[in-house]
């Protein structure tokens, strides 16, 4: 896929706007989708004004410049102009489809910003995005590392963070204690190549998922486990978006494996609100390529005869078990007017942080607001890196909340 292929698509875009907002409005102070254009407050910013922008470019009628990076990168690529949009208008123009399109030109055209280069260097001379020096192996040195019938325990970028190091050992408790046949990839884990796929450089994103796949198949695996939302969304998502084939290998997210397989021994009566992240949202619903032909009709009305019947409105993400599991522990969940498909990013996401800091902190602060609005003193969510950036906003601005990971939350409910 080319931008070059998404022409048509960018053509149908008519500026309605429909992917600014969630595809049902409940109160307007709380119905934006779209941080990148909450931030830029242009056009441009949205999902629809990367579209206009994308084809200009194909059309050598936009030039680069730093405003012109902007638009396209204070933008986490966190897929709600996506849920906007085809929601209201189906498979016509899935602006997600030409932003990613639109980043892998920006990278071939050697425009892609030096705070995002860094993050591919660090990727393939660190093996991290951050560059931490960090062995990747160390958090699971104590742990056995031969081979399993079942499941092969990844972790993702957590691996470097020690402060996560606590969660990553409670799950392996929990596995452990359910008696689960599984082996933590430890030194032997790749990165998934999730990032990379999302500043663009396709290359590199490819080589990461099929060194990746190479080592999961190594351990004998027929199921892979992680408790990180980006790998989830990588493998549901990206990979075949890279031709890397993982048929014949389920892909878990904890907290399904959580809900299903473990049952909290204390016990809380705690209210909480619930942060679905993009990437175990709506990002991870499995890729269907769009498969058909169009055609006219009744001489000049335009359609689409699609050969299968699969749309993509972000609702097959993984919303119950993370739910499920808050729940098991006694806490009540107090919903954000944005939930599920509909959730709105935290801000932190392909590399917007590193970019431009101000446009993910004022994503967080907008969500950490909605938080508010429930009445909850407590956010969680399944994803640690969520939970850290919404924290660090959230002291540096004063706010009353706790934010807190899932497995965090879980394991301080049983102590
Ligand atoms: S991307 Fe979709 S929702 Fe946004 S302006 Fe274009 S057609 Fe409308
Ligand atoms: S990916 Fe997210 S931040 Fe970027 S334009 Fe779409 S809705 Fe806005």
């Amino acid at each position: 896929m080319t931008l070059q292929d998404r022409e048509l698509s960018m053509k149908n875009c008519m500026r309605c706007s429909f992917c600014k907002w969630v595809p049902s409005m409940n109160t307007e102070e709380f119905g934006h989708i779209c941080p990148s254009i909450r931030y830029g407050k242009f056009h441009s910013y949205s999902g629809g004004g990367k579209v206009i922008t994308a084809f200009g470019l194909m059309h050598g009628v936009v030039d680069y410049d730093n405003k012109m990076l902007d638009t396209v990168y204070a933008c986490s690529a966190c897929g709600g102009c996506g849920t906007g949009c085809s929601a209201n208008l189906s498979d016509l123009v899935e602006p997600m489809e030409t932003i990613y399109e639109l980043r892998a030109r920006i990278f071939k055209d050697g425009q892609l910003p030096d705070a995002l280069n860094a993050l591919l260097n660090n990727l393939k001379f660190a093996g991290n995005p951050q560059g931490s020096t960090v062995s990747r192996g160390e958090w699971a040195e104590d742990l056995g590392h031969g081979t399993t019938n079942d499941i092969a325990l990844i972790v993702g970028e957590a691996a470097f963070d020690q402060l996560q190091w606590p969660q990553l050992h409670s799950l392996v408790g929990l596995l452990d204690g359910a008696n689960a046949d599984f082996v933590a990839l430890g030194a032997n884990e790749v990165d998934c190549g999730g990032l990379a796929y999302e500043l663009g450089d396709v290359d590199l994103a490819t080589s990461l998922a099929k060194a990746f796949l190479a080592k999961v198949q190594e351990s004998g695996a027929r199921r892979i486990l992680t408790q990180s939302d980006a790998v989830f969304a990588a493998l549901r998502n990206y990979f075949p978006r890279l031709g890397v084939d993982l048929s014949g290998i389920e892909v878990i997210h904890a907290s399904e494996w959580m809900a299903e397989h473990t049952r909290p021994t204390k016990s809380t009566n705690e209210t909480v609100t619930y942060h679905d992240s993009c990437k175990l949202g709506r990002l991870s619903e499995p890729y269907v390529p769009w498969d058909g032909e169009h055609d006219t009709e009744m001489g000049s009305i335009w359609v689409r005869r699609q050969r299968h019947v699969k749309h993509r409105y972000g609702n097959d993400g993984v919303y119950d078990a993370p739910r499920k599991v808050i729940e098991a522990t006694g806490a009540t969940i107090f919903e954000m007017p944005r939930i599920r498909e509909a959730s709105y990013c935290c801000g932190l996401n392909a590399g917007a942080k590193d970019f431009n800091p101000d446009f993910s902190a004022s994503a967080a602060k907008d969500r950490l607001n909605e938080a508010l609005s429930t009445g909850a003193k407590t956010m969680v969510t399944s994803c640690a890196d969520c939970a850290c950036h919404l924290q660090q906003v959230a002291d540096r601005e004063g706010m009353d909340i706790k934010v807190s990971s899932l497995l965090a939350f879980t394991q301080s409910a049983e102590e």
